[in-house]
This record gives structure tokens, sequence and C-alpha cells, in this order.
């Protein structure tokens, strides 16, 4: 090893280390930017490094300059105009770049003729096979969650036709390890491709966070592979850790969900309405003037957000409503479900953006005990995450599922526009509650409304 050589792999150490680093830091909001520019950082340096790789000639650097800069680019704009509301669908597009990006070094050192080894082969053609997959399937999750493709396109006998062209794709797959022949090659990413797109396409918008994050995993198993076809540690430890943090992921979203990841992938929701069990009570309507009148003499709340209140856009209105609150003396404190929206920290992330303290945020364990404490559970825009028959009816899709308390306080307001069920389809015990009142309206402006009213009261 010559001293460039040692100084690049040494690079790669420190890259390794400041992405560990870096993810370990994501884990907490209050360290979670720290973690994010040590990953950068990190980012930066692998990159320079590989600018110094032997055998790079001039056509290369300036290739992987314009490739940077259109790239980089792109990125920079459409990150700057990004709503945070849409945040998944970004995640879902950058990350099948990863895997198309992956499927790319795959097919252009196979078309190179540059695989000789056939232990190198196998992983050029595995890496191949799952980035492709992450790349096709990540474009379906980004349409849907873009409201471009709203279908879900079930095809007949879907997880047969899906066997039969994963049993294609390998078959191929061993045909391109074992001749290399471009036409193996091109119809090895053709199958690999069309994998992606029919095992994704039938998967409901609402099931998608947790497809987005199991082809999240696979993205970085496929650049783990291809790191060591090109015998580069660095693509190998970013694969990996992407790999493990994406599988761990996915299995806590599945696991809070109460829905094992294979059902997510051969039987999946749908969207279309259940029967369920019935349930007994009515939904009791009330004013947002009766709901000012319950807050401004609570003495403590808790406020429950949900995808509702995400679609709404209603944080800002919530935490001006919170401020009022808190100024008279009232404790406000808010209640998360690990599942709650349709992204993984998802209310986190849109309270935080409204100025929210993180100290003022509780998690499911931290907060469930305090409900019978609360004189006012607000939820709002929530609705499977505060389902009581997840703790009672066997038959019901989401028994099982740990769900927020909110039937347990003094009272519930529960602010939605209609009587709707949540997205698992089925009725939610809570609004039948002899305690819980319902304030019917879409969530900016009822809270809105609350505002004005308390204000009277104040
Ligand atoms: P739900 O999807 O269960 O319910 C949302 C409620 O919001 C609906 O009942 C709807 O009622 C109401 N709503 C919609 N728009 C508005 C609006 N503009 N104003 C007021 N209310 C509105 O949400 P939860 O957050 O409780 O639960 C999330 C669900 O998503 C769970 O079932 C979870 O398993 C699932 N999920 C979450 C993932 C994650 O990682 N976060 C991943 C995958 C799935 P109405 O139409 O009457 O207004």
């Amino acid at each position: 090893m010559n001293a460039v050589e040692f100084l690049i792999n040494a690079a790669y150490l420190v890259v390794a280390a400041l992405f560990i680093l870096g993810l370990k830091a994501m884990s907490s909001p209050v360290t979670a930017k720290r973690g994010i520019q040590w990953a950068g950082i990190g980012m930066v340096l692998a990159t320079v490094a590989t600018f110094f790789v032997p055998g790079m000639d001039g056509t290369n650097m300036i290739l992987m300059v314009i490739a940077m800069a259109i790239g980089g680019g792109v990125a920079w704009y459409a990150a700057i105009k990004v709503k945070m509301t849409d945040m998944p669908q970004m995640v879902a597009i950058y990350n099948g770049m990863g895997g198309g990006a992956a499927g790319l070094i795959a097919a252009i050192e196979f078309a190179g003729g540059q695989v000789h080894n056939p232990i190198v082969a196998i992983m050029a053609v595995l890496g191949a096979l799952i980035g492709s997959v992450a790349f096709s399937g990540s474009i379906i999750a980004f349409l849907k969650l873009q409201g471009i493709m709203n279908k879900t396109l079930k095809l007949p006998m879907g997880n047969m036709a899906n066997l039969i062209l994963f049993a294609a794709t390998v078959l191929l797959g061993i045909l391109v390890v074992t001749t290399q022949h471009p036409l193996f090659i091109v119809l090895f990413f053709i199958a690999a491709a069309a994998l992606g797109v029919l095992i994704v396409s039938p998967i409901g918008g609402a099931d998608m966070p947790v497809v987005i994050s199991l082809l999240n995993a696979f993205t970085g198993l496929a650049v783990g592979f291809e790191g060591y076809v090109l015998g580069n540690p660095a693509l190998i430890i970013a694969g990996i850790v992407v790999g493990a943090a994406g599988s761990l992921l996915t299995m806590l979203m599945a696991k809070a969900m109460n829905r094992p990841i294979r059902n997510v992938i051969f039987t999946p929701i749908t969207g279309e309405v259940l029967e369920g069990h019935q349930i007994e009570g009515t939904m009791k309507e009330m004013s947002s003037m009766d709901a000012a009148a319950s807050l401004r003499y609570a003495q403590k709340v808790i406020i429950v957000p949900g995808y509702g209140m995400a679609v709404a856009g209603a944080q800002h209105k919530i935490w001006e409503l919170t401020k009022l609150l808190q100024n008279e003396g009232i404790v406000v404190k808010f209640a998360i479900h690990p599942v709650a929206g349709r992204m993984p920290g998802h209310m986190n992330v849109l309270l935080a953006e409204a100025g929210v303290p993180y100290d003022d945020i509780f998690d499911l364990d931290e907060i469930n005990d305090e409900f019978p404490d609360a004189d006012v559970a607000l939820v709002i825009g929530a609705n499977d995450t505060v389902n009581p028959v997840a703790r009672t009816d066997k038959s019901s899709p989401i028994y099982g599922m740990p769900i927020l308390d909110a039937d347990k306080a003094k009272e519930a307001i529960v602010i939605k526009r209609g009587k709707g069920a949540g997205y698992s389809g089925i009725q939610n015990a809570l609004f039948f509650a002899e305690n819980t009142k319902m304030l019917y309206g879409s969530a900016q402006q009822a809270v809105a409304d609350i505002i004005t009213n308390l204000k009277t009261l104040l």
C-alpha cells in the first residue's frame, strides 16, 4: 500500500466513524442537527477521497464533477422548496436514487467486462437485484405519496405473479453471473425493476412509510454489495449502516402498527372500510365555544395530534392555543404515538417546526400514565392511535397495537371533519364514549375557532 492509498483508507475510516456517530446523534431531536452535520462532513470527505483513488483520470474527474453539480443542484433546490408534509415522498425518491445508483454500478461493471471473480459477480448481481427493486419500488412509492398515482394496482393472483417474476429474475441473475451475456444483463435489470413495481403497486398509501423504510434498508444492502464489488470500504460501511438502521426502523414501525412486515407486502391494507364490531353509544357534538370553555377551566391538558393535524397543517395554530393556555397556568403536554401520521417522527417534526419545545413533547410510554390526571385530552386529527378497541376487540385489525389512553382522561375532545374512519378503516370506540365530545371541522379552522372563543374567556 503506497502513501496515497494509505491516506484514502484512513479517510474512509474517519468517514465510517462520522457516519456511525452521526446516526447515533440523530436518535434524539436535541442532537439530530449535529448528527446530520457529522454525516454530511463524512459524505464530503468520502467524496473528496474518491477523487484520489488510483486509476482516476481527467475524464473521470470531469464526469464526476458534472454529475455532482447536477445532482447536488437538483437536491439543493428540492430540499429548500419541499414542505414538511411532503417529506415522506422526498425520502422515497432519494432512496430510490441510491438503489438505482447501486444497480448502475453493477451494470457498468458487467457491461465493461470487468467482473472476473465469481464471488464478485454474485455480489454484483445481488446488489443489482436489491438495488433495482428499491429503485423502481421507491418511484412507485413516490408517485403514490405525491398523489400522482392514486390507484392500488392489484393483479389477479398478485403474490403468485410476484413469486414467478422473482424466480425468473433469480434465474436471469444466475445466467448473468455465469455468462455475462449482454442480453441476460438487460433482461435481468428489466425483470428486477418490474419486480419492484409489482411489489409496491398494490400497497395502500398508509402502509407506504413502512415500505419506504424497507426499501431504504434494501438500498443500504445493495450499496454494501456494490462496495464489495468496487473494493470500496466507505461504500461497504455506509451500506451496512443504512441497511441495519433501515431494517430496525422497519421492524419498529411494523411492531408499533401491529402489522407483520409480511402482511404489509403480501396482504396490504387497501383502504376499504371494514365492518368491525358494533360499538354502542352515540357521537356527541360540541361547539368550539364549549371546547374553549373546557380548556380554559382545565388544569391539565394533553394534546394528541394525528395524521389529520399534518394534512390540515394545524401545528402553528395548536402552538398558539398552547401558549394561551400556558399563560393561564394550565399544564399542556403533547402525546405522540410512534406511528402517528404517515412517517416515523412526522408529528415531532411538525410540532418542532411550529415552535413547540421538545420538553413539552412526550412519547407514548412516557405519557400514558398521565391521562387519568388530565382534565382534557384534545385529540386533533388522530384516530387509530387513540382507538380503545386495540385493547379490547380481538377481531380488530389493530388489536394489540399500543394506543394513547385518551379515553382515560376526564374529558376527551376530538377534532375531525366528519364521522369517517381512520387509516385502518374501523370505527373508533373513543368517539362514542360517555366522556367524549366531537368538534367537527378541519383541524386548522377548528383550532382557530377555539382560540377566538378562548380569548373571550381570558
Ligand atoms: P388516522 O389515519 O388513523 O386518522 C386520521 C384522522 O384524521 C381521520 O380519522 C380523519 O377523519 C382525520 N382528518 C383527516 N383530515 C383532517 C383535517 N383536515 N382536519 C381534521 N381531521 C382530519 O391517523 P393516526 O395519526 O391516528 O394514525 C396513523 C395511522 O397511520 C395508524 O393506523 C398507523 O398505523 C398508520 N401508519 C403510520 C405510520 C407511521 O410510521 N407513522 C406508518 C404506516 C401507517 P375525518 O376524515 O373525519 O376528518
